[in-house]
């Protein structure tokens, strides 16, 4: 679909909600904008975008996501200027990780180009949700599912594409506790691990409910096979800074998801001349720098916190504090960059914001 002209339906809500909602408490997750964007596949092609208010859906009990699980989602922010204006953070980069989602899953693909302006669209329709508040963001929801009536296993024909929109409030990053995990895994060399795909957040809800009971707030996955090196945290990729090198994960094996924040972060470090390491991370590695002293930062990275420092890891039976949070000179420093930017408190020099 050519995106200059794509044909949009819009109906517009009656009555906006917007008056009820209480800015000042803002549960992540559970507070929807007027509108959603709905764009079926069928017949082998994508039809015309609706755009209507936000409202249930109808489903058939053989609908095929619920029995076998070919749906994909994304996560983005839309944030409010100094200057009043809207911007988006790198949405292309959703995009295009959308668009790898969908051929892992066996799913119709759509163009990072038609993503973006699919959620540009929306967000321009609901620009009143997007909060004034310092920290406050409007969370975007993309997200695709497989619709046939049909309980054979075999990809879809038929699929929905739809987009909502949730204001919440500033994400309050409580220093981490995070456990090195060895038994569960969220992800194995072949699997769908690099997709963003609903069945690998179902997977990791049991093993991270173990880990809660033990007192940590997220696990540390691990590789698969050996237990050997380590992945992502909890659903953010991980970063350390050694001997003042930034150390993290590659994403050559297919079990890391590519993450907008940790590329974002890797690119911003390189630009300020630190040493910036993305190769294999043993888990031994790890803790003997743990045991020497020589881990000055650790943290996730992601769309949710930006930035969630990790203040202490679990390894088997013992327990690794890390400096104290205020004392971390690279990722408090390289997480207000990424706020300043994304509210247009400084020069977009990379050309990461997308404004709507
Ligand atoms: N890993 C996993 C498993 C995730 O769910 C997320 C959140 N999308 C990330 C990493 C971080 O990715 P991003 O920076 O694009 O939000």
């Amino acid at each position: 679909m050519n995106t200059k002209t794509i044909n949009f339906q819009v109906e517009k809500t009656a009555e906006s909600k917007i008056n009820a909602v209480d800015w000042d408490n803002l549960p992540f997750g559970k507070v929807f904008s007027d509108h959603m964007l709905e764009m079926d596949y069928a017949d082998g092609k994508w039809q015309d975008p609706v755009i209507r208010p936000f409202q249930d859906l109808k489903m058939h009990p053989a609908t095929s996501v619920i029995h076998y699980g070919q749906s994909i989602f994304e996560g983005l922010k839309a944030y409010r200027k100094e200057d009043g204006s809207v911007s988006i953070f790198r949405p292309e980069m959703n995009g295009k990780r959308f668009a790898e989602s969908c051929k892992r899953m066996c799913m119709p693909e759509l163009s990072p180009e038609l993503f973006v302006e699919l959620v540009a669209k929306l967000v321009e329709i609901d620009e009143a949700w997007v909060p004034k508040k310092e920290g406050y963001s409007l969370y975007i929801r993309p997200f695709l599912f497989a619709m046939d009536d049909y309980i054979g296993i075999k990809p879809s024909d038929t699929y929905k594409f739809m987009i909502f929109t949730c204001p919440v409030g500033a994400y309050y990053a409580q220093p981490l506790n995070v456990k090195i995990e060895e038994n569960y895994t969220r992800a194995a060399e072949g699997g769908v691990g690099r997709a963003k795909t609903a069945g690998n957040y179902a997977a990791s809800l049991y093993p991270a409910m173990l880990g809660q009971k033990e007192g940590f707030h997220q696990l540390v996955w691990t590789d698969a096979k050996e237990h050997k090196y380590i992945e992502e945290s909890g659903t953010m990729n991980i970063m350390f800074v050694i001997d003042d090198v930034l150390i993290t994960p590659s994403e050559e094996s297919d079990t890391i998801l590519r993450g907008i924040t940790k590329r974002s972060v890797v690119e911003v470090a390189q630009q300020w001349g630190m040493k910036v390491e993305e190769r294999k991370v043993t888990v031994e590695e790890i803790i003997t720098a743990c045991k020497e002293g020589r881990v000055q930062e650790a943290f996730g990275a992601g769309t949710a916190a930006t930035i969630a420092p990790i203040k202490m890891i679990g390894f088997r039976d013992e327990k690794f504090e890390l400096p104290a949070v205020e004392t971390r000179e690279f990722s408090n420093k390289v997480h207000q960059y990424l706020d300043d930017l994304k509210i247009g408190k400084i020069a977009d020099e990379n050309n990461w914001v997308f404004n709507v």
